[in-house]
């Protein structure tokens, strides 16, 4: 019998371009095909080839929709891949979405860096386009939650709820190897234990090998429940000044979490209602999808309970979603107070560099941070205290107050992690995966002090024996 092998061929030491190979006497499977975000040279580096070759690739499991997740599926399934890529209907919905706008933003920057490199003749290639894409996704197969499926002969696979994103999964997977059968759980993005929309993930039983994320290993969250007293604070101080407040989010989650804490102020009057615009095309789809999938199980029994009181969850008198760039436009004219949600969540593109570029000289306006801003990111540098940036290459006074809430994150804690690990209770071993070094390293420490002693931080391309 030949031998049962893991390997790992991105977040492994880092948090972007997550793709594990599992390779039985059965065929090779692949755990999520994430692209590689970061610096233009390295990034081009990683996402232009496979460390395997695609063609080999019987079955692709994919965990949820995040573009580090799922961003090189186009690229893989053009290069050679014709399996089956297995997703819950959830993440199927989204990756539709979140792929085709990649593929745009590849065109896009490719012509973009063609353009400006045209006198030195550097040429790049777009990574794929919406065709790409579009072949990818046809090999999807929507699979509901714990289900049994066979991606390989041989193999029994389940999705259980991650708790991360909408849709997202932990791929538990029961296969032969030269030991015998073994359960190995691998847990792509772990929701937190404290979720807003997302039910909490729950160790399943029996695993021999974890894959567990590890981003914020070290780290802890501040309580979730805070949240929506600080929001209601900076309303009634954009109603005292009638500011603008321009809120950078991800589309995906982040977006339905504000709308949701929202929406729940307004109908327990704990703030002024004031009109709140959701001005991004792909953020308007996604909230969709949330309404169409709220029955689902992945969401949180709290969050249905208020939805079925509520109706919607993600609508009141005074929202509006944005599709058009002129009702996008129209808000440079209208006075304040008013929220507004705007993509990209770190200020790198889309609409929200328009309204930051209107209203940051604005001494009255606020500019409210609500997740992670990377280093080199105009969020960063905004967070940071910077009175001179750049938008569409001219500098801008930052006079409007810039304010953060560190409250969210989709990811679990070092203590959630810890604790999700102490009840799977692994017996072979743990791979700690998706996290800086520090991280890994932090949350070694925590799990040794548990007494959970059989922990490896993979190095990029590292094979490991499963037996
Ligand atoms: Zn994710």
């Amino acid at each position: 019998m030949s031998k049962t092998k893991i390997s790992f061929h991105g977040a492994a030491g880092e948090v972007t371009g997550s793709r594990h190979l599992l390779e039985t006497p059965a065929g090779s499977l692949l755990l999520d095909c994430g692209m590689f975000q970061g610096h233009r040279n390295d990034a081009q580096k990683k996402n232009r080839s496979f460390a395997f070759p695609p063609a080999s690739v019987d079955a692709v499991l994919l965990s949820h929709a995040h573009i580090d997740h799922c961003g090189l599926l186009p690229s893989l399934y053009r290069d050679g891949c014709d399996g089956p890529l297995y997703a819950t209907a959830g993440t199927a919905e989204i990756a539709g979405i979140m792929l085709a706008d990649s593929a745009r933003l590849q065109v896009g920057d490719a012509r973009f860096y063609n353009k400006i490199h045209a006198a030195e003749k550097l040429t790049i290639e777009p990574l794929y386009d919406e065709e790409d894409a579009k072949k990818a996704l046809a090999h999807l197969k929507p699979t509901a939650y714990n289900t049994a499926f066979a991606p390989l002969p041989g193999v029994e696979a389940r999705f259980l709820n991650a708790g991360h994103v909408m849709g997202s999964a932990m791929c538990q997977l029961d296969l032969d190897t030269e030991g015998g059968r073994r359960r190995l759980l691998y847990t792509g993005d772990l929701g937190r234990q404290e979720g807003l929309l997302m039910e909490s993930p729950v160790a399943p039983e029996g695993v021999d090998y974890l894959v567990v994320e590890s981003t914020y290993g070290g780290r802890l969250h501040e309580k979730l429940a805070d949240a929506g007293e600080k929001l209601a604070e900076v309303i009634r101080r954009a109603v005292a000044t009638r500011a603008k407040v321009i809120i950078p989010s991800f589309a995906l989650e982040r977006t339905q979490e504000i709308v949701f804490i929202l929406d729940r102020l307004f109908r327990e009057k704990a703030a002024p209602e004031i009109p709140v615009y959701v001005d991004s095309p792909m953020a308007v789809s996604l909230t969709e999808i949330f309404s169409k999938f709220r029955d689902d199980f992945s969401f949180d029994d709290k969050f249905q309970a208020y939805a079925r009181m509520d109706g919607d969850p993600f609508g009141f008198d005074y929202i509006r979603y944005l599709r058009t760039k002129e009702e996008s436009q129209a808000l440079n004219n209208k006075k304040g107070p008013m929220l507004i949600i705007s993509a990209s969540g770190m200020c790198e593109g889309g609409r929200v560099l328009h309204h930051l570029r209107n209203n940051i000289s604005g001494p009255e306006n606020i500019v409210l941070l609500v997740g992670y801003q990377a280093q080199g990111t105009l969020g960063r540098r905004l967070q940071d205290g910077q009175k001179l940036v750049k938008i569409f290459g001219m500098e801008h006074e930052v006079a409007a107050s810039i304010e953060t809430m560190h409250v969210f994150s989709s990811h679990a804690d070092n203590n959630d992690i810890v604790s999700f690990v102490k009840a799977c209770a692994p017996r072979r071993g743990v791979f700690l995966v998706h996290g800086e070094p520090e991280a890994r390293a932090a949350l070694t420490e925590a799990l040794g002090r548990e007494g959970i002693k059989n922990v490896k931080s993979p190095a990029p391309g590292e094979e490991f024996e499963l037996n």
